[in-house]
């Protein structure tokens, strides 16, 4: 259950003409705290207060620690108290009485865990509240680390407290967590103790109330669902529709025409299938499981799936598309691959087939990627790879690849170009979409074994070049019911300059051999792209996303850095699954979707995350200090 509206709550009243003025904005709830030791205690005072001139829609919270039923009672009673908040050892039975009366908030401490005997209070309180352990009752300013309650497993509903700020205010509301019914504001909105600064309480009472951006409306209203009849193949000269195509060199063009009737030749033929069948179930590890999240799916009220491209050889979904590839290049009779490789997960795959066929292997890769993916640097040099760092540029995944289509210039009778994504001149992105579409073609007959239907509602995959939605949306495109959601990478906002959002800033040109979208300025010179993840920061996107755009079979919604990194720790702490930074965009869709409780959605899960803990860690504040936040 999702709570729809929220609760917001004033904490720590005293004074008559400030408490007026925080009445008249109206929050759900104002909290009058009865606790000596407290800088905000109205025990003696409250008698003095003109409670009556507080709106009839604010319910009035009296706060207590340890006191008398007696006593709560006498407040209710003399001071019209709607809601009584418990702090201290009051046991269920307690509560059960005193609701008899009004409302019941039980308070719990916290710091780093739900408390054990949560459980022992369902059913007898109105609200939870959970408040930052080790703190006198109301206001200290500190926070608890606010993940643990996505281990919450109760259906009373609650309310946080401890130190929330505007931004924090906000932020925890937005987390996917069934049951959090609001906010307890106090000490970071106070001038002094027990007074409160209206503006400040003003401002979060609106930014709450007013319907937040990515909630509003059904971002995929635009979406074209129709029948058509052929899976989504390029024609002829590799364009769907306007993009895609071949705008290569000259002297690359023999290459391209013996890659393009050695794919045509063998893409189909029995025996290349096999081999490719073979070593797709043998080495890489398919079929790849398609888990039903049963955690996942009570936080979103849907069911999900997760296809779990995380569990392939090297962990990650990109080994698919490397072993297609290096079979042809070997019915080609190639003598060496070459890659490019941006979070170094495309290299790995690259390295990892090359040293089983026994081919040599050269990767280039960005000078700042090399520093960012260390560990896949020295997985790829323990494969026997020759690592190639580029200075050029960004020094990330544009510069890498333009620097091995250049050795692939320079060396085109005895080199295979092996590209990882659905990017590049035709017939790559087909190429590589056609290695990549196992993954439809297992979800599809997994799911009907589950569901017994083979077509979900929804299939949500990140978006880099698009190799890994391309597999994952492949069998879906002409069935005209899925709905198909790409995320990309926000980076720090799609309008922020720090970006890898094309679809959302990007406007058609020609990158890497192929007509697409691309972030580029009014010269036409490419922008550096940003994100969080080295796998989806590109500037460009494969032209076959480009046409599922343009023709609104496929959505794109964009995925910002921060929103990634609480999807990873949503699922880390659901699924007991770290999901790499690039899947993580995937996952934070679900909560930017209006799911039904019927609807069937499946998140490609492309990687795993172990590759990603430096950037998790750094991100991630640590809680055991409880440090102030001052
Ligand atoms: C490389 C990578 C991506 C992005 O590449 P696509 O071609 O868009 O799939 C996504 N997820 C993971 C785990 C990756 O390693």
């Amino acid at each position: 259950m999702r709570v729809q509206k929220k609760i917001i709550k004033v904490c720590g009243l005293k004074d008559p003409d400030n408490m007026r003025a925080v009445g008249m904005l109206r929050p759900d709830m104002m909290g009058f705290i009865f606790h000596r030791p407290s800088p905000r205690d109205v025990t003696d005072t409250i008698g003095d207060l003109p409670l009556l001139d507080i709106p009839a829609s604010v319910t009035r919270v009296a706060v207590v620690v340890d006191q008398s039923l007696e006593f709560c009672l006498g407040i209710v009673e003399r001071f019209g108290f709607g809601a009584i908040q418990l702090h201290g050892y009051q046991t269920p039975e307690f509560c059960r009485t005193l609701r008899k009366h009004c409302l019941v908030i039980k308070a719990f401490a916290l710091r780093n865990a739900l408390p054990v005997d949560v459980a022992d209070y369902e059913g007898c309180c109105d609200y939870f509240l959970f408040d930052t352990a080790g703190t006198a009752a109301g206001g200290s300013g500190m926070t608890f680390n606010h993940a643990v309650l996505y281990n919450y497993r109760g259906h009373t509903p609650f309310l946080v407290a401890g130190g929330l700020d505007h931004d924090t205010s906000l932020n925890i509301l937005d987390l996917p967590i069934p049951y959090m019914a609001g906010v307890d504001l106090n000490s970071r909105y106070e001038i002094t103790p027990g007074i409160k600064d209206p503006d400040r309480v003003n401002r979060t009472i609106t930014s709450i109330r007013q319907p937040r951006p990515h909630k509003q409306g059904n971002p995929l209203k635009n979406l074209r669902l129709q029948r058509v009849n052929q899976l989504p193949h390029p024609d002829e000269n590799g364009y769907y529709g306007e993009f895609g195509g071949a705008f290569i060199p000259e002297l690359l063009q023999a290459n391209v025409d013996e890659l393009k009737s050695v794919y045509k030749q063998y893409i189909n033929e029995e025996g290349f299938k096999n081999a490719f069948g073979q070593l797709l179930n043998d080495y890489v590890g398919r079929p790849t499981p398609l888990y039903y999240a049963l955690r996942l799916s009570e936080l979103f009220g849907c069911r999900i799936y997760l296809k779990r491209e995380d569990l392939c050889h090297t962990g990650a979904h990109k080994l698919n598309n490397v072993v297609g590839q290096a079979l042809l290049a070997q019915k080609m009779n190639k003598k060496q691959i070459v890659a490019e490789t941006g979070a170094g997960q495309h290299g790995v795959a690259t390295a990892t087939v090359c040293a089983m066929l026994g081919l040599p292997c050269r990767v280039f890769m960005g000078e700042k990627d090399t520093r960012r993916q260390k560990v896949n640097v020295l997985r790829m040099k323990m494969l026997g790879a020759e690592v190639i760092p580029v200075t050029s540029g960004s020094q990330t995944l544009k510069d890498a690849t333009n620097e091995a289509i250049r050795y692939w210039i320079n060396h085109p009778d005895d080199t295979y170009y092996l590209i990882g994504s659905s990017i590049g001149p035709h017939p790559y992105p087909d190429m590589v979409a056609r290695f990549q579409s196992v993954i439809s073609h297992e979800i599809k007959w997994q799911l009907a074994e589950k569901e017994g239907r083979q077509d979900p509602d929804y299939v949500l995959a990140c978006v880099g070049g698009g190799s890994n939605a391309a597999g994952a949306f492949f069998h879906f495109i002409d069935n005209g019911f899925t709905r198909l959601v790409g995320a990309e990478a926000a980076g720090k906002g799609v309008n922020s300059g720090h970006t890898a959002a094309t679809i959302s800033v990007g406007s058609q040109g020609v990158l890497h051999g192929t007509k697409t979208l691309l972030m580029q300025n009014a010269d036409g010179q490419i922008v550096e792209a940003h994100s969080i993840s080295a796998g989806l920061d590109y500037p460009g996107i494969g032209p076959m996303h480009a046409w599922l755009h343009h023709t609104s079979r496929a959505g794109f919604l964009a995925i910002t850095d921060t929103e990634a990194m609480e999807a990873a720790r949503m699922l880390s702490l659901t699924e007991g699954i770290i999901p790499a930074i690039e899947s993580a965009h995937a996952l934070a869709l679900l909560n930017k979707l209006s799911l039904k409780e019927t609807d069937v959605v499946v998140v490609n899960l492309s990687g795993r995350g172990d590759k990603d803990m430096e950037t998790y860690s750094e991100y991630y504040p640590h809680y055991e200090e409880n440090k102030q936040k001052q």
